[in-house]
C-alpha cells in the first residue's frame, strides 16, 4: 500500500523536535496508524451503542470449531456438536428476524438444538461454552443448577436465568437488551443439572429437584418471562402507579419469549450409587453380556462413536454410549430429555491431554505464570519433566484440568511471594523444584529450612527455639528417611511447639532430641501443664 507523506508535516516535526528526517517519518507513520485505529474504535463504539447487534456475524460451524480448538484440548465430539448447535441456532434466529412476518409464518416453529453434555468433572464442558462466548457477539449465561430452586424462596428461581441473560445483552435499557435477545438469540448453559435429577432411591416425588427440571422445561418449551423481576422494588412501584392511574400495563412490552434461547444442560452425572456410567454399563451388559471386569468389551454389531474398526477395545468410559433412557433412569424427567435432542459427551483427560492443556492452548497456564513473573523482571522457564510431574499429580486428583491450577499454585505461590524485589532474574522450574518447592526456594534465598522455621516461629509466638547441631542432623535425617522436604520435617516435628505460647513461656527455649523423637511431646506437655493449672485453681 502506498502512503503519502506530506513534506510540510515532516518539516514541522523536524523543526519542533530537532530530530532527523527518518525519525520524523517513522513517528509520523506510527502516529497516523494509531490515529486511524482510535478513529475506527470510536466509530465502532458509537454505532455499536446506537445499533446493538450491528456486528453480530453468522459463523459457520467450522469457524466456531476452529476457535474452540485453540483453547479446548481434545473433546472433538463435543466441540463439533456444540459448533453445529450454536452456528445453526443463531443463523436461524437471525434469519427469522430479517424476513417478513408472512415468510416467518411459513417457517414452522424451528426445532432447537438443545443439548445435554455429560462427562467427568473438569474436562471442558463449561469451559467450551465460555470460549464460545468469546467468539459470538451473543449473550451466554452460564449458571449453576444448584443455585436455583423451584419457587425461588430460598435460591434464585429459574426465570431469573433469563433476566440475567437479558442483563448481559447490549442495549441502553432492559427493553433494548431484551429486544436484542429476541432478535439475535442467546444461550443458557445450565451446569450441574445432574444435581437436580431425582434420586432413584427416592420413594414418591422428589419435589424440589423435579420442580426445577419442570421449571427449566417450561423455559425450553417457550415461556413468556417478565423482563423485570416482578418482585423487584421498581416493578412493585410501577404496579402501584398503574393501579393508581388505572392504566393497564402493556404485557407485550414487559415480557420476553424464551423461544430464541438455546439451552445446554451439563453435568458429570456421577453419584455414589448408580451413576450414569454404571447405568449405561448395565444396559449394555444386559444387551451383550460381554463386558469384562477391566471394562473391555467384545464388540459385534456395536459401533463405537469414533468409528473404530478394531473388533475389541477397552471401554473405560461409558459416557459416549448414554442414550435418552439412561438419562431418564438417572433421574432426568423424560420431557426434558426429549427437549434436548442432542446428547454428547466429554472424555476423561489423559496425562497427555493435561500436558497439552498446559503447553498448547492460547491461554495456557504456563504462559500466564510467565507473564506474571515477568511483571517483576523474572524470566520463568518450565522443564518438560516438571510439566509432566504436574500432569501426573493432576491426573491423580480426579478433578480433571481444574487440578492444574491448584497444583501449580501449591508449587509456585511461595516463589511468587518471595522472589519479586530480590534481584532475582531467572527461575527454571525443574521436577525437583516441583517435588520440593519450599526447600528449593530457601536454597535460592540462601536460607536453611530450619533457620527459616525458627524465624517464622519467633515472629509468630515471640519464642526463640534453640536447635543445636545434633537436633539439626536428626531433622535432616528424618526428612531423607520419610522422603519429605526438610521444611516439612521441621514443620511436622516442631509445629506442636506452638503450645509453648499458651503455657506462658517467653524468651529462649532449647529443643532436645527427646522432643523430636516423640511426635506427641508438646501435646502431652501441654496436657500436664493444663492439669497443673487446674490443680492450682482448685487449691485456691
Ligand atoms: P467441567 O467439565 O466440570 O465443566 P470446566 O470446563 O469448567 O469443567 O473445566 C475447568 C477448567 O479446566 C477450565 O476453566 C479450563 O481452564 C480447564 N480445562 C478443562 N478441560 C479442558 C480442555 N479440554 N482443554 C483445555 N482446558 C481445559
Amino acid at each position: 500500500m502506498k502512503v503519502s507523506i506530506p513534506k510540510e508535516r515532516i518539516d514541522q516535526i523536524v523543526s519542533k523536535y530537532g530530530c532527523t528526517h527518518e525519525e520524523a517519518i517513522k513517528a509520523y507513520l506510527e502516529g497516523n496508524s494509531e490515529a486511524t485505529r482510535t478513529f475506527d474504535d470510536t466509530v465502532e463504539n458509537i454505532l455499536r451503542k446506537k445499533k446493538p447487534g450491528l456486528l453480530v456475524k453468522t459463523h459457520t460451524p467450522a469457524e466456531i470449531k476452529e476457535h474452540l480448538d485453540k483453547y479446548v484440548i481434545g473433546q472433538d465430539n463435543y466441540k463439533k456438536r456444540l459448533s453445529v448447535a450454536a452456528a445453526y441456532h443463531f443463523a436461524v434466529v437471525k434469519k427469522l428476524g430479517e424476513i417478513s412476518p408472512e415468510e416467518r409464518a411459513a417457517v414452522k416453529r424451528f426445532r432447537k438444538k438443545n443439548t445435554i453434555i455429560a462427562g467427568p468433572t473438569g474436562s471442558g464442558k463449561t469451559y467450551s461454552a465460555e470460549v464460545l462466548s468469546d467468539l459470538l457477539e451473543i449473550p451466554i449465561n452460564i449458571v449453576d443448577a444448584t443455585d436455583y430452586t423451584e419457587a425461588g424462596y430460598v435460591g434464585k428461581n429459574a426465570d431469573d436465568m433469563i433476566r440475567e441473560l437479558i442483563d448481559m445483552a447490549p442495549g441502553e435499557n432492559k427493553r433494548e437488551k431484551a429486544d436484542f435477545i429476541t432478535r439475535f438469540g442467546g444461550l443458557i448453559f445450565i451446569d450441574e443439572v445432574d444435581k437436580k435429577a431425582k434420586d432413584s432411591g427416592f420413594i414418591g416425588h422428589d419435589i424440589s429437584r423435579e420442580g426445577f427440571q419442570r421449571a427449566v422445561l417450561k423455559l425450553i418449551e417457550r415461556k413468556f418471562i417478565p423482563v423485570e423481576n416482578p418482585y423487584s422494588p421498581a416493578s412493585q412501584v410501577q404496579e402501584m402507579m398503574d393501579l393508581q392511574h388505572g392504566t393497564k400495563p402493556d404485557k407485550s412490552k414487559s415480557m420476553i419469549s424464551t423461544e430464541n434461547i438455546l439451552f445446554i444442560l451439563g453435568g458429570s452425572f456421577q453419584r455414589i450409587t448408580d451413576d450414569l456410567e454404571s447405568i449405561v454399563k448395565k444396559r449394555i451388559e444386559r444387551g451383550t453380556g460381554r463386558i469384562k471386569e477391566d471394562g473391555s468389551i467384545t464388540v459385534t454389531g456395536f459401533s463405537s462413536p469414533e468409528g473404530d474398526k478394531t473388533p475389541k477395545r477397552s471401554y473405560k468410559n461409558y459416557y459416549p454410549y448414554a442414550e435418552a433412557d439412561d438419562y431418564i433412569r438417572f433421574g432426568l424427567i423424560p420431557e426434558l430429555v426429549g427437549r434436548a435432542p442432542i446428547r454428547t459427551y466429554v472424555n476423561p483427560l489423559s496425562k497427555n491431554d493435561l500436558v497439552r492443556i498446559m503447553t498448547k492452548t492460547e491461554d495456557s497456564i504456563l504462559d500466564q505464570y510467565k507473564f506474571e513473573f515477568a511483571l517483576f523482571g523474572i524470566d520463568i522457564e518450565f522443564e518438560s519433566e516438571a510439566i509432566e510431574y504436574v500432569a501426573d499429580q493432576a491426573e491423580n486428583s480426579k478433578i480433571g484440568a481444574r487440578a492444574l491450577v491448584s497444583v501449580w499454585e501449591r508449587i509456585l505461590t511461595d516463589f511468587q511471594f518471595a522472589l519479586p524485589g530480590k534481584n532475582f532474574r531467572k527461575l527454571t522450574v525443574t521436577k525437583k523444584l516441583c517435588e520440593r518447592p519450599t526447600d528449593l526456594l530457601l536454597e535460592f534465598l540462601e536460607k536453611s529450612p530450619i533457620v527459616d522455621f525458627v524465624e517464622r516461629f519467633r515472629a509468630d509466638t515471640g519464642i526463640l527455639l534453640v536447635i543445636d547441631e545434633e537436633c539439626e542432623k536428626y531433622l535432616q535425617g528424618y526428612a531423607v528417611e520419610q522422603n519429605i522436604q526438610v521444611s516439612e520435617a521441621v514443620q511436622k516435628l516442631l509445629s506442636g511447639a506452638r503450645a509453648l505460647n499458651y503455657m506462658n513461656i517467653a524468651g529462649e527455649y532449647a529443643v532436645t532430641i527427646e522432643m523430636l523423637h516423640d511426635e506427641k511431646y508438646f501435646d502431652n506437655l501441654y496436657v500436664r501443664w493444663h492439669e497443673e493449672q487446674l490443680g492450682k485453681t482448685n487449691l485456691v
